[in-house]
């Protein structure tokens, strides 16, 4: 018998119908013999909703009232697949967040969690329920209930199984796992059966968008298995993401990850000396500004060096503003941009034990005539930045030269 933490996104709960699905999916591992917490996300489109009447009333809604509101969604889709479990004659409770005690900080709309007090929730598994938790929501010190962000109840989901020490974490949603890249962009990308949290992390974080980041950390930093697979379909298998020790065979590429959102600004000619780069960095970060990737180049003429780095696009006109203003005050040559750039990186933890992958990266970009115009390593990772109307290219070019749909 095995204590597992399921998972079900909106589009899973999205209707009447999809809960009743899932409920007969929850009573067939419960009689199977395993002792079953599940989380759920609110309705699909439900939280936006939420979200728009709060705008219709105030541009600016408190940020307090606006969890109190959206914890409803969840509210909803506990109370109903409890229901749904009771007419199928399978003992089920539902707790909200704060009901179980799942303590947050008090950020409200991106609260973390402190800690979970697991009693209530033993105590119903022990009486041999199915324990129903909302997602996404947990309450402060204070009682105040907080939300953890949006896609927040994947981290309910890792959180609770975490605490209590669940032989698996399954996030079930509408796609059946992690693939060796965005099937969007090359429709030969595989499906992967086990990778590292790490490598979830880097993939997760260069925009494959299918478990919120945290949840990930959540899950490395205490141990928990955890596996994404599709409520659609019958006993799927979807991709287990679990410590690297567990992994026998390590890839040395995973997936090709990409990141469309991308503005590139440099400085040009600007005196190499101490402090340059935090006093270029610096208001940036003040204007509350994420930097992604930095590049120094050595002193092109005497004395004189290029710096450049990459923001999110959505920050692009600020981030340009203040340093054309940098510009004029460190007496730099002067200021060239690009938003139409894209981020493509290879991840793998085999690359930590092979050579020449950066060389074969930069090989197959050289072949399709793609210039690179940054480049930045870690241990799994190389990343580019190029053109974005290479991306799909420079994509599907490496995916093949790495003989990715053929892992
Ligand atoms: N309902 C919340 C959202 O849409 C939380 C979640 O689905 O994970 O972001
Ligand atoms: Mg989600």
């Amino acid at each position: 018998m095995a204590l597992i933490v399921q998972k079900y996104g909106g589009t899973s709960v999205g209707s009447v119908e999809r809960i009743q699905e899932v409920a007969k999916k929850i009573k067939r591992f419960k009689d199977a013999g395993n002792d079953l917490v599940i989380t759920v996300s609110a309705m699909s489109g439900e939280t936006n909703r939420l979200t728009s009447l709060a705008k219709d009333i105030h541009s600016q809604p408190s940020t307090r009232e606006m969890d109190v509101l959206l914890t409803t969604g969840e509210q909803v889709t506990i109370s109903l697949l409890s229901m749904a479990l009771h007419d199928l004659g399978c003992d089920a409770i539902s707790y909200t967040g704060s009901q179980v005690k799942i303590i947050t900080d008090s950020v409200h709309g991106k609260a973390r969690i402190q800690s979970i007090d697991d009693h209530r929730i033993r105590n119903s598994l022990s009486e041999n329920k199915v324990v129903v938790v909302a997602g996404f929501q947990g309450v402060d010190e204070s009682g105040n209930i907080t939300t953890l962000g949006r896609g927040g109840s994947d981290t309910t989901a890792v959180a609770l199984a975490a605490s209590l020490r669940a032989d698996e974490c399954q996030i079930y949603t509408d796609v059946d796992g992690v693939y060796t890249t965005d099937p969007r962009i090359e429709p030969n990308a595989k499906k992967i059966n086990i990778m590292s949290y790490e490598e979830m992390l880097e993939m997760a974080s260069l925009g494959s968008k299918v478990l919120q980041i945290r949840s990930v950390e959540f899950a490395s930093k205490y141990h928990v298995p955890l596996r994404v697979l599709s409520s659609m379909i019958e006993n799927p298998e979807g991709t287990l993401i679990t410590s690297e020790e567990n992994i026998m065979e390590k890839a040395i590429i995973s997936g090709i990850a990409h990141n469309q959102d991308e503005a590139k600004l440099s400085l040009i000619g600007v005196p190499d000396k101490p402090g340059i780069a935090f006093q270029i960095l610096k208001p940036i970060s003040d204007a509350n500004i994420e930097v992604d990737m930095i590049v120094q180049s050595v002193s092109a003429r005497e004395g004189l060096t290029n710096f450049a780095f990459t923001v999110h696009r959505n920050d692009y006109d600020k981030a340009l503003n203040i340093l054309e203003n940098i510009c004029k005050k460190l007496d730099a040559i002067g200021v060239q941009s690009d938003d139409k750039v894209v981020k493509v990186s290879l991840v793998g933890i085999g690359m930590r034990s092979h050579a020449g992958i950066a060389a074969k990266m930069f090989e197959v970009l050289h072949n399709e005539n793609i210039n690179i115009e940054m480049i930045s390593t870690s241990e799994i990772k190389i990343s580019v930045v190029i053109n974005e109307k290479y991306l799909e290219l420079a994509v599907r070019s490496l995916h093949s030269a790495f003989e990715l749909e053929n892992i």
